[in-house]
């Protein structure tokens, strides 16, 4: 194992540093499996619940008019989330187009959008109109409104009581960090979250951006009473086998509300060709809970490579686990560089160029990205990138499996290690 380590470039320093990591990991990797277990089961049943047949996995094209693929996928999901309904389409192109249409489908003008969980995920400020664009909900008269975690990353159940006004209509919780610096949500602070809305306030819809964090644990937000979840399917769900994607699952009224703003009014789930990609979907749901299980394994073992290096990881070596995401902060620019020329070097395609920093449209300095993915910008596939700015954190997450994970990881730090950025701790005998 060692030689062939080396024959990919790992040395045995960095080899060997990493199983000494691995050694103190083995309980918390287990019960990672066992979430897997649980999970894979859940898939399992809801495919044989929902009379999954070869037949799903024809092409439809056209209107696609009773396609038995498609609406039946979409059984599946509803079934796997505890859901009424579903809407799971090769037509939703991302995850920000899946949450634009949920939202967009359930909000009328005068309405008020409350996000309880801060800042919303880049891409959604415009499709609020947090910054003025094209289109935007603030542009057909959809007020928004906003209240913070606080400090240690909680809920403001006092900020979100006060803001509760009679035209808030929909609530945003969004689950995962994303690249923001605060803790990731929990399920189980999630649906204390809904309890207190609902209590409140029963009119209102509770919508959970679920990016990042479908099959990280066993329940979703959807079995505390969201109304909605919405997410990309290449992310988690997806399993690193659907091309293209988005979902909501929820209750029968919002998904077909949001339905109606996918492909029109009158016509809602009703139309949609699958094209040929279902087959695609079904395995990738089938296999995302192991998927998703390889990509946490990769980073907690990243968080604890660098973490007994001195560096600064977010979440830490040793906290629980809310979604795929992990930060490294190296604090000099020569840390992020190699960082993703190390995961770049140990991806499976385009291993053999070198990730530079470039001036990326919406950012205010350089950004380095490393991915060598199957689907393109799929970020279930190991990939990093990061802002070539001060604490120059490295963001990255995914790993189909978890050997390749692994050996992004070890890359990384035998760049690092090359260069001269990194000393290893001498092996205790
Ligand atoms: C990735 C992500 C999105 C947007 O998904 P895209 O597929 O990139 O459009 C939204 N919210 C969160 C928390 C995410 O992680």
């Amino acid at each position: 194992m060692k030689q062939l380590y080396e024959s990919l470039g790992i040395s045995k320093e960095v080899y060997e540093y990493g199983e000494g990591i691995l050694e103190a990991l083995k309980e918390r990797f287990a019960a990672i499996d066992e979430t897997a277990e649980y999970n894979q089961l859940k898939v399992i049943a809801a495919m044989q619940k929902a009379h999954v047949s070869a037949e799903c996995f024809n092409a439809s094209s056209g209107y696609g008019y009773d396609d038995i693929g498609r609406d039946t996928l979409e059984e599946v999901y509803a079934a796997a989330f505890h859901t009424e309904a579903a809407l799971v389409r090769p037509q939703i192109t991302c995850g920000t187009h899946a949450l634009a249409i949920a939202l967009a489908g359930n909000l009328r003008p005068g309405d008020e959008l409350l996000s309880i969980s801060g800042r919303p995920y880049d891409t959604l400020e415009e499709v609020i109109g947090i910054r003025p664009s094209c289109g935007s909900l603030a542009e057909y008269g959809v007020t928004y409104a906003q209240v913070d975690l606080l400090e240690d990353g909680s809920f403001d159940y006092e900020g979100i009581e006060k803001a509760l006004r009679p035209q808030t209509r929909l609530i945003e919780i969004q689950r995962s960090k994303g690249y923001q610096i605060r803790p990731t949500l929990s399920v189980a602070q999630i649906g204390e979250a809904i309890a207190f809305i609902k209590e409140r306030r029963p009119d209102v819809i509770v919508m959970v951006d679920n990016c990042y964090g479908e099959f990280v644990e066993r329940l979703e937000p959807s079995d505390f009473d969201a109304d909605m979840i919405v997410g990309s399917l290449i992310k988690n769900p997806g399993g690193g086998l659907a091309p293209i994607g988005g979902y909501i699952a929820g209750t029968k009224e919002c998904v077909e509300r949001a339905a109606y703003r996918l492909t029109c009014p009158g016509l809602g789930k009703e139309v949609g060709a699958s094209l040929g990609v279902m087959r695609s979907f079904y395995q990738g749901f089938f296999l995302a809970p192991t998927v998703t299980a390889a990509a946490l394994k990769g980073a907690i073992f990243a968080a604890n490579v660098y973490e007994r290096l001195g560096f600064k990881v977010v979440p830490n070596g040793s906290e629980s686990r809310h979604d795929i995401i992990q930060a490294v902060e190296f604090g000099f620019p020569e840390g992020l560089t190699s960082f993703c020329e190390g995961i770049q070097a140990a991806a499976p395609v385009d291993s053999y160029v070198t990730p530079e920093p470039w001036a990326m449209p919406g950012y205010d300095s350089d950004v380095i990205m490393a991915a060598g993915a199957f689907i393109q910008g799929s970020s279930i596939e190991l990939s990093a990138d990061g802002p070539l700015k001060p604490p120059y954190a490295v963001y990255f997450q995914g790993g189909l499996t978890w050997p390749h994970a692994k050996l992004g990881i070890l890359m990384s730090l035998q760049k690092l290690y090359e260069k001269g950025h990194v000393t290893l701790p001498v092996k205790q005998q």
